[in-house]
């Protein structure tokens, strides 16, 4: 007995298995030989209890269906203990951050009741998967010693799930006909959920959970460039990838209530999110999950060049069934596809009008021209000013799409069309000649004038047009630089960085001002932007919410207070109360442009407000 409990170093557990095989050779009974297994465990790793807890059939409770005891206390055997509301969902959490298990020492809070009722000085939980699916674990609990469990958590992992493999499937011939079904419902590679099966446990979750926390969201990822990983690396790595993709959406992915693959490279996942969860909430749960990802993938192929394209959408918004959020999810990703970036997770939210609108998009993009020679096009302005004073210090120039028949067509429908095709260098060309024009004249006019900042779409950085473009106006117009200044949205910057710093750069040279728009909206940091030669930061609409609670005023402030460091100008876009104002004044954020002061408008309003507030000159 001494000699037992004497520790093992190393823990090979090639020692057990041989047990195992010896029993199922001697032990006709299944369930005898599982007990005596859990006897030579026991003392293998000197532990004082083994407890394993298996789903039952209708996977609804856990049932302690195992139970070994140094001492012959059997306390919990048979017992049975319905899923709360979100066991699951904690369940996988623990074990997520427990890199795969879940450990406990005395003095911490255990959330596992069936081990509160024990003595129990430390404990670790090892769960077991089949076909990505929780189906047991075993919790090794030692009585009176605290232990880390670092040198035996390998060893309990490989003998959990070689236990469950010679045991505890050959236990169950109630189980074949199950088996079989379930041969049918999943994918032969990854044992993922064929997408019938998916979309049936769904909709089932759905409908079974009226408790009104939750809500729903279907995500499609898959591979950039599978193919070239196949080809590169050969099928059997590629294979290998697939079968990390499913495991790792089940394992990572916060949540999750079912996931299949759909076909090739590309897997479907829902996950259950409190209700109030926001786009950027999710993505971040998706981009979480892809970067782990690649970080197995970069393990197994050294390759840095791949990315992850991941779309959203939730169940439910707008009465989106789980079939249209799968559609839905489907456009998002690929519109995901279109972010040029590597070696991270590319992430696109749902947006209607992605699928709903190719023959929308179409429609547009084809009046493109039309409406450019009908003057369908104009160009509003909108002031920037100063938070203290009002006083005007620049504005943005913005397109209006008004149709013949005097409706508009705004930009967040018409720009996205006009940039999947091209059309949008057109649009922006209108634009800025429409301001260098505007400002020459005001020039030569004696009227007063101020900086304007115009928009540059991603798509000017794939070639030199804007460059040239840009240059001609310059000569043409000889409008002073200090007059100019060009608005990217940080996403481009940070994605087509290669491209975007040439471009960046040449209006560096010419003094331009560059600002970075749409500042927050993404996961950019400060030390990268820094690395471009930029002037100005334009925080995000996001942050101007209706009620400023402490920690975004904290975030304000830092992102300004930091901006400032770096020497950059600041100003807040969407900024609608005066609560909002007075709070960029304390936070020492200088400018604002917002309906506070005013919407965009017309030329002719926007040269009034000028000569109103400077007089001619
Ligand atoms: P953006 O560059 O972020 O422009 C600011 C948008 O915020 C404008 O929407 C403006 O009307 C709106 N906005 C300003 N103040 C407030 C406020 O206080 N509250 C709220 N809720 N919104 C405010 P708009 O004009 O509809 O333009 C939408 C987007 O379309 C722009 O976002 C920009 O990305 C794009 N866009 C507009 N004009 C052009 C253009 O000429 N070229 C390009 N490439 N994109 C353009
Ligand atoms: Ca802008
Ligand atoms: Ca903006």
């Amino acid at each position: 007995m001494e000699n037992e409990r004497e520790v093992k170093n190393g823990y090979d557990v090639t020692e057990l298995k041989s047990f195992a095989k010896e029993l199922q050779k001697r032990n006709k009974n299944v369930e005898s030989a599982i007990e005596e297994f859990l006897i030579k465990m026991g003392s293998f790793f000197d532990v004082d209890i083994i407890v394993v807890k298996e789903k039952t059939e209708n996977g609804a409770a856990i049932k302690c269906t195992y139970e070994w005891s140094r001492k012959n206390h059997i306390l919990l055997r048979g017992l049975e203990r319905r899923f709360l509301d979100n066991t699951w969902d904690a369940w996988m959490t623990r074990y997520r951050e427990g890199n795969g298990c879940y450990r406990f020492y005395k003095g911490e809070v255990c959330p596992i009741i069936l081990i509160q009722q024990r003595e129990t000085e430390s404990l670790i939980q090892i769960p077991v998967f089949a076909t990505n699916e929780l189906v047991m674990c075993i919790d090794f609990v030692d009585s009176d010693r605290v232990r880390d469990w670092l040198a035996e958590e390998a060893a309990m992992k490989e003998i959990s799930a070689f236990l469950y493999e010679e045991f505890f499937i050959k236990r169950a011939p109630r189980r074949d006909a199950e088996v079989l079904k379930r041969k049918l419902d999943r994918d032969a590679l990854t044992k993922l959920f064929k997408i019938d099966r998916f979309t049936k446990k769904v909709n089932d979750s759905i409908s079974g959970d009226d408790s009104g926390k939750y809500t729903y969201a279907i995500v499609s990822s898959d591979v950039a460039n599978f193919k070239y990983i196949n080809e590169k690396y050969g099928y059997n790595t590629g294979d290998l990838i697939l079968k990390k993709m499913a495991s790792t959406l089940f394992l990572k992915m916060k949540g999750i209530v079912s996931c299949c693959r759909e076909y090739s490279d590309i897997f479907l996942t829902a996950v259950r999110c409190d209700k109030d969860t926001t786009d950027k909430e999710l993505k971040k749960l998706v981009d979480d999950c892809n970067n782990s990802f690649l970080d197995e993938i970069r393990s197994i192929t050294e390759d840095t060049s791949i990315a992850i394209n991941s779309g959203f959408a939730f169940v439910g918004d707008h009465g989106i069934t789980v079939e249209e959020a799968i559609t839905g999810a489907t456009a998002a990703r690929k519109a995901a596809k279109d972010m040029a970036l590597y070696n991270t997770s590319r992430c696109c939210a749902y947006e209607s009008g992605m699928i709903a609108n190719k023959a929308r998009t179409a429609e547009l993009v084809s009046n493109c021209d039309r409406a450019l020679a009908n003057h369908e096009f104009e160009v509003y302005f909108q002031p920037k000013v100063l938070c203290s004073t009002y006083r005007i210090v620049g504005a943005e120039a913005l397109i209006r799409w008004r149709k013949s028949d005097g409706t508009f067509v705004y930009p967040d429908e018409f720009i996205p069309a006009f940039e999947s095709n091209g059309c949008i260098r057109k649009t922006d060309f209108f634009v800025y000649e429409y301001v260098f024009k505007l400002l020459r004249e005001r020039l030569d006019q004696k009227l007063p004038v101020i900086p304007i900042s115009m928009n540059v779409s991603r798509i000017h950085l794939f070639n030199n047009q804007f460059v040239e473009y840009v240059g001609g106006l310059l000569e043409k117009y000889n409008v002073p630089v200090e007059l100019l200044e060009f608005e990217l949205t940080e996403s481009i910057c940070l994605e087509e960085l290669p491209s975007a710093v040439n471009t960046l750069q040449w209006l560096r040279q010419k003094n331009i001002k560059i600002s970075i728009d749409d500042f927050g909206s993404g996961y950019s940091s400060l030390e990268v932007l820094t690395r471009l030669p930029i002037n100005v930061l334009k925080l995000d609409k996001v942050f101007m919410k209706k009620d400023l609670s402490n920690n975004d005023k904290i975030i304000i402030s830092s992102i300004v207070e930091m901006a400032r460091l770096l020497g950059l100008d600041v100003i807040c876009e969407g900024v609608e109360e005066d609560a909002q104002r007075i709070f960029l004044i304390e936070a020492c954020c200088e400018k604002l442009q917002g309906f506070i002061y005013s919407r965009p408008v017309p030329v002719y309003e926007f040269s009034k407000m000028l000569e109103k507030e400077f007089g001619y000159a």
